[in-house]
């Protein structure tokens, strides 16, 4: 094993040159001696080099502890008046997995997202949403008082990033409502609320379940991954495990994936590939009372519509909606097998994990979940139901690389993210996906 010193001298004189591969040594410092990991990153900032993803995985793998520890000394040395590009990322991953680091020095961060300060930086508003409600009123009170428009501008904007309802309708009202470049739609999407008549409602929870794969499935998944990645995978906790009858406080309910539906597609008229298959949804935060199985044909879904758009009935099964069945059955462009039949299992991963970022994953998180903000790959969009009009809420997000009855694995266009929605009025769900 290589010491913290010697990792980053090495990768100061070869970087990733002449087989020279900090990701191997990031993993046996894990393996050997995880309490240095913390000693590794605050050692590569130091040195002021540009970011590296074994950083990320430096940072992902640590204990919540060092982490806590690690990223107080950052944010201590940034607001001392010290800054390098890791350092913002390191701080911006924070914002994304620990927002509570910026609690009581909310002027500070918004101070150091600024434009004068070199921001604002994309993953810093997701720290926001850690903000206490006594601080939020403070700063809506001083909305109006603010002289330079700029500044306002970047408070309303944390604002609305607060998840406090009423403080986010405010401070729309206030600061943004009728800006031109300020597109109402889109900012609600990206916030995941609907602006209807009653205020604010919210289209996803903040609380999801991961979802672990079977036994079977992650036979499949590792077998196409670099054994650096297969490694990532066992250690990390949004990777967790189930296996044998041992029982598990964090798990919350097994799931169906994969297989057959009874229903067929309106377009092609093929037979429906189930997504996942609850039998208590309402327990992973989707409301719905009976069991409720998600399904969607692979091979029309993105390619000859956009979004697919199902009824369920009183068993939970999806049919077509009428909207879009044809009489005369197309001919898909690229016909899908359905996804492997197996058991998965919901479970809870620590709160570090509830909010995650497709491009800072880096592929290296697991994003398969129920409920939690989506982690978008583009711009976020929540669908409106064809029946009744109103936003959809958002269920559950599927990941590629899901292993299919045909032995492929499974790829949301070149390799993106599948999101499902649910309308509990009308009984329907609307599913699409993006990839980059
Ligand atoms: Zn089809
Ligand atoms: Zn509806």
């Amino acid at each position: 094993m290589m010491t913290p010193a010697e990792i980053l001298q090495a990768y100061a004189s070869l970087g990733w040159k002449n087989n020279n591969d900090p990701m191997s040594q990031v993993l046996a410092l894990r393996r050997e001696d995880p309490a240095a990991l913390g000693e590794l990153v605050l050692g590569f900032l130091d040195s002021g080099q540009k970011h590296s993803t074994f950083i990320d995985t430096a940072l992902d793998l640590m204990d919540d502890a060092s982490y806590a520890a690690t990223l107080r000394r950052v944010w201590q040395d940034a607001r001392d008046g010290k800054h390098g590009e890791a350092m913002e990322e390191v701080l911006d991953s924070a914002a994304l997995q620990w927002p509570e680091l910026y609690s009581g020095s909310w002027e500070q961060l918004l101070a150091a997202t600024r434009a004068e300060a070199g921001g604002p930086r994309y993953y810093a508003d997701f720290a926001w949403r850690a903000m206490d409600a006594a601080t939020a009123h403070e700063w809506l009170d001083r909305l109006d008082g603010e002289t330079d428009e700029a500044l306002r501008r970047s408070r309303a904007v944390a604002l609305l990033h607060a998840r406090q309802p009423d403080v986010t309708l405010e401070a729309w009202r206030r600061a943004c409502a009728g800006q031109p470049d300020m597109d109402q739609e889109a900012w609600m999407d990206l916030l995941g609320y609907a602006l209807e008549e009653g205020g604010l409602r919210p289209l996803h929870d903040s609380r999801p379940l991961h979802i672990s794969a079977s036994a079977a499935q992650r036979r499949h998944m590792d077998a196409s991954q670099p054994a650096w990645r297969r490694e990532i995978r066992a250690l990390h906790p949004t990777w967790k495990r189930f296996d044998g009858p041992g029982k598990d406080a964090t798990a919350v309910q097994l799931a169906g994936m994969g297989g057959a539906l009874p229903g067929t597609c309106g377009l092609c008229h093929g037979p429906l590939h189930r997504l996942l298959s609850l039998d208590q949804p309402a327990r992973a935060g989707i409301a719905c009372d009976g069991p409720l199985s998600f399904g969607v044909c692979l091979s029309c879904l993105g390619w000859e519509e956009s979004a697919l758009f199902y009824r369920h009935d009183a068993e939970g099964l999806p049919q077509a909606h009428p909207t879009q069945r044809k009489d005369v059955a197309i001919e898909p462009q690229f016909p899908a097998e359905p996804l492997a039949s197996a058991e998965v299992t919901l479970f809870e991963a620590p709160a570090r994990w509830a909010w995650q970022d497709w491009g800072d994953s880096n592929g290296q998180q697991n994003l398969s979940r129920v409920g939690g903000a989506p982690s978008w790959v583009q711009q976020a969009w929540y669908p409106p139901c064809p029946d009744c009009g109103h936003k959809m809420s958002f269920a559950f997000q599927l990941d590629s690389d899901l292993p299919q009855d045909d032995g492929n694995e499974w790829m949301w266009g070149s390799g993106g993210c599948n999101y499902s929605f649910w309308c509990a009025h009308c009984r329907v769900s609307g599913h699409f996906w993006q990839c980059t």
